[in-house]
């Protein structure tokens, strides 16, 4: 339809504006159409944007032309309306509506824009999937719902900088384009085109840069700033997100709670919410063992307690010491089949014991009755005072030995918090416990300063390696780690944390000494942090700071469950912008420019179920053979371990070139990988004289002659080398040709007839092979195909873990290792070939 132009008309209000007092004035107002109602000669279009809705009627007795266009208007089409507010009808009043007294005869109607029908209605009681909402968020952003929690984060940074600033923070933005920050996720890296091979990294934090501006004299700083983790997604977790992050200098934790907490009072005071302060304190010890988490929803009165069983009695049910129980006022009810699913729970969590008791007037009802009797139970009922009527829920772990009493050891006891925590969770959920509306704040206080790191056997920091030890715990920080406290604290709202921070490190020395107890070595920290050590030496004062998580709290205020809820554009669960497609293919030109190998993204999916095997079986051979020392006492494992290493950097190259779609080069350097498998079935058959006789043919010799060759040698001289390689090899008895060991080895003579040949066209292709790539033979022009394609990407990819497992399997042997991890990544590789995922087509 033929479309209006704006001119300069200027709106007069904006639509949710209009009332009794309008009536009878001029205006000219614009938005979206939201709803039309043709009744003939009276036509109703609602009339929406980001205030409300308005009614329009349009006549043909006041304008035909304003009818005739609101005859075609449809829903989202964008127009003005130049008209006059009259009063409705008094049975016509629409008290839903702020506008609902009076609606806009129109004389002139603008229709400034069509829209094509929306795929959902623009409105508050949506039924659409979020990923449809989030794929047409230009349409989600204009529902009331979005307008609401957008403005009110808008509302909410206002407040926020208000707030600090009046207390003297200055907002200073830190970079995006950095080095890494230690907050412990993956970085997002950002190469560099310039310096090829470099990157710059997208902070996690500006942890680091805002301890300089204390170190630089700021005194206090703060700044709204996105941070960028490369984790695992999560539900609720987007790779980018907002921080309120402060610092400051000389601090005093209380003094920093106090400007904390009077920023949540102004915050939840612009959803009407009054923040009582000061909030409460709760240390992390205790909301382990009451709670068993450490950012614990408050808004409920459930917590356990740790309590312990006579040793006979534990021997009896096996369980090991300390055991949790926690009382349930009033569920002396619960049904069979809800403890049944509560102990469901509880194991999935984590704990492998648990049990029950009921409380009567007279007894304790509990299945340990019958085995340990009443006395422990109501000793325990006693320990939780419990009172009839109540449930008391008991969890632990089961004993590793039934000999021994056992007594759990730290990483344990967390293990069964956590559990107990979920548990606690579960009950409040089934009993209805937490209700919407109350607002429950703890800071939760006096963190360890280290958790074990059990796959590494170490210790970490807990947050991050910045957080200062409490004073008195300095002199214990190398004796007992594990007891050291960190100045640390988390804010927690309702069973969130919203915040966490420290006081910092601020002296060199004890900096030193916890990279130490890290395992971070001096030159690591100096790789890593070398600029903030340096900045360290120059007179830092004592500071300290946090960072609110500022999705959290606008989501929390908003009465979402969900962050997404509250960023204009954010990334789905799996982490894709489901508007623009990110992320990308990028253009090939801008790969090359980068130096970047990336994956190749027309690869068919059963080619990246090949790789994906071809890499399980790369980090079995890193995890239990490559970081570790192998055995070297024999010819035959000296021999095996040279062997299969260079079949692993082979075939990692293999697979990289693969993925990126060089397939013929890779399949031509996959020859390496089978050459290497000949060779370790050639030495398997008589390991000490074969495996002596593979050392010595690449020992010095060899080497020279390869360099002199590479050198252009005069004809004497080539001819000196080829004699000197001759004696070396025949000394060696290692045979010059492959041929010659696969026909020595078992079963590999077909392998080198077929597989090596197969392989070796792709590198020296001839002719034939040259013609597949000529698109166009009409001589004399010739367009040749160049570039990556996915041709013998998936024969290079069978070849690489084919072979690489069979190498394995003979060092493994050699050096006497389990071969069960092996095993199993064969199986999966089988198995998903008879499944069908993959077919090879080689
Ligand atoms: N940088 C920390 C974080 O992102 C907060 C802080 O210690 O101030 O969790």
């Amino acid at each position: 339809m033929k479309l209006d132009l704006l001119g300069n008309r200027q709106r007069t209000h904006y639509c949710g504006e209009l009332r009794k007092a309008h009536a009878g004035q001029p205006v000219f107002v614009c938005g979206w159409v939201a709803r039309r109602r043709d009744l003939g000669n009276l036509i109703f279009l609602d009339l929406r944007d980001h205030t409300g809705v308005t009614q329009v009627v349009c006549r043909p007795e006041v304008s035909g032309e304003a009818h005739d266009k609101a005859e075609e208007a449809r829903a989202e089409y964008v127009i003005g309306v130049e008209g006059e507010v009259v009063l409705r009808a008094p049975e016509t009043v629409n008290p839903q509506l702020s506008t609902g007294e009076v609606e806009v005869v129109a004389r002139t109607l603008l229709v400034l824009n069509e829209a094509k029908t929306p795929p959902f209605p623009i409105d508050d009681d949506l039924r659409t999937t979020e990923e449809t909402r989030l794929r047409y968020r230009y349409l989600d952003l204009r529902r009331g719902r979005m307008q609401h929690h957008l403005r009110l984060r808008h509302a909410a940074s206002l407040a926020v900088r208000e707030h600090l600033s009046a207390h003297g923070f200055v907002e200073i933005e830190t970079p995006f384009m950095t080095r890494s920050t230690p907050e412990g996720a993956r970085d997002y890296l950002v190469p560099s085109r310039i310096y090829p091979g470099r990157f710059y990294a997208l902070p996690q934090s500006p942890q680091l840069f805002k301890q300089i501006l204390m170190i630089g004299g700021f005194d206090r700083y703060f700044q709204i700033v996105r941070c960028f983790r490369d984790e695992d997604f999560r539900a609720d977790r987007q790779a980018e997100f907002t921080q309120v992050d402060v610092e400051m200098a000389f601090p005093q934790r209380e003094v920093l709670f106090g400007i904390i907490e009077e920023l949540m009072v102004k915050l939840f005071a612009l959803i009407e919410v009054k923040v009582e302060r000061p909030l409460p304190l709760l240390a992390y010890d205790a909301a382990m063992e009451k709670y068993g988490s450490d950012k614990p929803h408050l808004g409920f009165d459930l917590a356990w307690k740790r309590v312990s069983l006579p040793e006979r009695a534990r021997e009896q049910i096996h369980v090991a010491e300390p055991l949790k129980a926690l009382r349930v006022p009033g569920w002396a009810t619960a049904s069979r089949s809800q403890l049944d699913k509560l102990q469901e729970h509880a194991k999935q969590s984590g704990a492998d014991w648990f049990s029950y008791a009921k409380v009567t007037a007279s007894e304790v009802q509990s299945p340990l009755v019958k085995i340990i009797g009443d006395e422990p139970i109501r000793a325990v009922a006693g320990a939780v005072n419990a009172v009839p009527g109540d449930l008391i829920v008991m969890l632990g772990l089961k004993s590793a030995s039934s000999a021994r009493l056992e007594t759990l050891p730290l990483q344990r006891v967390r293990q069964l918090d956590e559990a107990s925590g979920e548990v606690r969770l579960d009950v409040a959920r089934k009993l209805d416990l937490i209700k919407p509306g109350t607002w429950n704040f703890v800071w939760v206080v006096d963190f360890p300063m280290f958790g074990y790191d059990e796959k590494e056997k170490r210790f970490d920091a807990m947050h991050h390696p910045f957080t200062s030890p409490c004073d008195e715990d300095l002199q214990k920080l190398e004796s007992d780690p594990a007891s050291v406290k960190a100045r640390a604290y988390d804010l927690v709202l309702n069973g969130s944390e919203i915040g966490g921070g420290s006081i910092r490190i601020h002296r060199q020395d004890v900096q030193k000494r916890i990279f130490n107890i890290i395992g971070l070595t001096e030159e690591k920290a100096r790789e890593r942090f070398g600029f903030f050590l340096d900045a360290l030496e120059y007179g830092t004062p004592p500071h300290g700071g946090m960072a609110l998580g500022y999705d959290r709290i606008v989501q929390l205020m908003a009465g979402e469950s969900n962050i997404r809820e509250v960023i204009a554009f954010p990334k789905t669960a799996s982490g894709v912008d489901l508007m623009c497609g990110a992320p990308s293919q990028v253009d090939s030109p801008q790969e090359d420019e980068l130096e970047l190998m990336s994956a190749y993204p027309n690869l068919p999916a059963d080619a990246w179920v090949l790789a994906a095997s071809c890499d399980e079986l790369l980090r079995l051979l890193d995890d239990e053979v490559f970081s570790r020392a192998v055995p070297g006492e024999n010819q035959l494992q000296k021999a095996m371990a040279l062997i299969l290493a260079k079949a692993r950097d082979d075939a990692r190259a293999a697979t990289r070139l693969a993925k990126a779609g060089y397939g013929p080069q890779s399949a031509g350097l996959c020859r390496a990988v089978v050459e290497a498998s000949i060779n370790a079935r050639y030495i398997e058959r008589d390991p000490e004289a074969r495996g002596e006789a593979f050392l010595r043919s690449i020992v010095e010799g060899n080497r020279r002659l390869a360099d002199k060759l590479a050198r252009h040698p005069v004809p004497a001289d080539l001819k000196e080398a080829i004699n000197e390689a001759q004696k070396v090899e025949s000394e060696s008895k290692w045979p010059r040709s492959v041929a010659e060991r696969a026909y020595d080895a078992q079963k590999q003579n077909y392998h080198y007839d077929v597989v090596f040949f197969l392989l070796s066209q792709q590198l020296h292709s001839d002719v034939a092979a040259l013609a597949g790539k000529v698109a166009l033979p009409d001589l004399p022009q010739l367009k040749i195909r160049i570039g990556r394609g996915k041709d013998a990407v998936k024969l290079a990819l069978f070849t690489v873990f084919t072979y690489l497992h069979d190498v394995a399997e003979v060092a493994y042997t050699a050096f006497g290792l389990r071969k069960d991890g092996l095993y199993a990544a064969r199986d999966r590789f089988e198995r998903a070939h008879l499944s069908g995922a993959v077919s090879v087509d080689v």
